[in-house]
C-alpha cells in the first residue's frame, strides 16, 4: 500500500486536514496526531475501516479502541445513560488526556468495543486530532499509531518507522506534549476503576471520585486466565527487542547493579547519568515526571540501537503521574522487577 504523507507543518494545513477527514470518510485509516501519543485513526461507525485497523497493527481482536470526539454532541451519539460523575470530570479535564468507559450505543461499529457493550470515548485538546474529527463530522476509534506491543508513537517518525506501507495516510504534526497514553476510567460500575493511569492522575480523579478502586491490573501481571476489565493490560506492551528489566531501589543500589553488568545498557534518571560507565540513556529528572513520561517511549526505541544483550530501567515513584510511567515500564520489561 501507498502511504500518503499529510505535511501540516510545512505544507499547507488546511487541505492537509481536509485531505485526512476526506480519507476517513470513504472508509480509510489515517495516522493523526493527539497530545498523548499518535493514534491511528478510522470512523467509529465503520465496521470494516476499524477491522483495517486492527490488521494494520497487528492487534489483538480482544483489545477495544477509544473513540475520539469533537464535542459533547458527539458523546451522545456513541454512549447513553451518561452518569454526573462523567459531566463532572468531561467540564474538568475535556478536552484532555482523560478516557471514560460508559454505556455503548449501538450504532458504533462492534468492532470498536471488541464485543463488549461499553465505549472508551475521550476529547481530546491537539488541535490537529480536533480539527480531523471536526472536518469529517465522525467519531474517530483511533488506537495507538504503532505496531502492537512496540513503544506507542510520540513522533511522526516513529509513526512512518512502524506503519508506513500499512495505512493508508500519515498525517505529520508535531510531537506529542503528554507523550503517555489518556487515563482510562471505567464509570459504568460501581465503584468507578481506574483502568490505566495517566496525565490526569488517580489523585485527581478522586476529587470527583472518592471511591474509584485502582485495578490490580495497573500494577500487577495478570495471572494467566484471569479476567481483566480492559483487555489492553494483558499483555508484555511498549517492549523494546532488547530484553528489559525493570528496578526498584536507590540510585547508589541502582548504580552499583548496572555497573556490574557486561554488555548492558541503564536508562536513568538526569541526575545519575554522569555516575554510570557504560552505555546508558537519560530520561528526566526524577522529580520531574513530566518529563519521564514525554521522554518515556522515544528511549523504549533507542534501546535497540544500543546493540546491547540487557537493558535496566530505573523506576519511577508511583505517584502522581510516575504511576503512569511506572505501568507502561512493567509491561516493557514483561512483568521483570528488581527490587533493591
Ligand atoms: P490504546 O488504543 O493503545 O490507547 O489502548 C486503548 C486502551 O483502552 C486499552 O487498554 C483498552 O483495553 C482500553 N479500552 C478501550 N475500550 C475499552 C472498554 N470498552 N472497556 C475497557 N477498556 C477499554
Ligand atoms: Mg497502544
Amino acid at each position: 500500500m501507498n502511504t500518503e504523507k499529510i505535511d501540516i507543518i510545512s505544507g499547507d494545513r488546511q487541505i492537509g486536514i481536509n485531505k485526512a477527514a476526506d480519507i476517513l470518510k470513504h472508509g480509510g485509516i489515517v495516522a493523526v496526531p493527539t497530545e498523548t501519543v499518535y493514534g491511528l485513526a478510522a470512523s467509529a461507525f465503520d465496521d470494516e475501516a476499524i477491522k483495517k485497523v486492527f490488521i494494520a497493527k497487528g492487534r489483538p481482536q480482544n483489545n477495544p479502541l477509544i473513540v475520539h470526539i469533537d464535542d459533547m454532541k458527539m458523546l451522545d451519539a456513541v454512549a447513553y445513560d451518561i452518569p454526573d460523575t462523567a459531566k463532572a470530570l468531561a467540564k474538568r479535564f475535556w478536552p484532555g488526556p482523560l478516557t471514560m468507559v460508559l454505556k455503548k450505543r449501538d450504532n458504533i461499529a462492534k468492532s470498536v468495543s471488541a464485543g463488549l457493550d461499553t465505549v472508551a470515548v475521550r476529547m481530546p485538546s491537539s488541535k490537529d486530532a480536533r480539527d480531523i474529527i471536526s472536518a469529517s463530522g465522525l467519531p474517530l476509534a483511533a488506537p495507538s499509531a504503532n505496531i502492537s506491543g512496540s513503544p506507542s508513537p510520540t513522533t511522526a517518525k516513529h509513526v512512518i518507522s512502524d506503519l508506513d506501507g500499512r495505512v493508508d495516510a500519515i498525517v505529520l504534526g508535531d510531537d506529542c506534549t503528554v507523550g503517555v497514553e489518556s487515563t482510562v476510567v471505567a464509570l459504568f460500575c460501581t465503584p468507578p476503576r481506574l483502568l490505566r493511569p495517566g496525565a490526569v492522575t488517580a489523585e485527581q480523579l478522586r476529587e470527583t471520585l472518592p471511591d474509584l478502586v485502582i485495578d490490580k491490573a495497573v500494577l500487577n501481571e495478570p495471572k494467566k486466565g484471569e479476567a481483566v476489565a480492559s483487555p489492553g493490560m494483558l499483555y508484555k506492551h511498549y517492549a523494546p527487542k532488547t530484553e528489559t528489566f525493570l528496578v526498584e531501589g536507590e540510585s547508589d543500589k541502582f548504580i552499583n547493579l548496572v555497573s556490574s553488568k557486561e554488555n548492558a545498557a541503564a536508562i536513568c534518571f538526569d541526575e545519575e547519568f554522569d555516575k554510570i560507565p557504560g552505555k546508558k540513556i537519560k530520561y528526566g529528572k526524577s522529580t520531574d515526571k513530566k518529563a519521564l513520561a514525554k521522554n518515556l517511549f522515544s528511549v523504549l526505541r533507542e534501546v535497540d540501537t544500543l546493540k546491547v544483550n540487557g537493558v535496566y530501567i530505573h523506576a519511577p515513584e508511583k505517584s502522581g503521574m510516575g504511576l503512569a510511567v511506572y505501568n507502561r515500564l512493567i509491561r516493557a520489561a514483561g512483568f521483570k522487577v528488581i527490587k533493591l
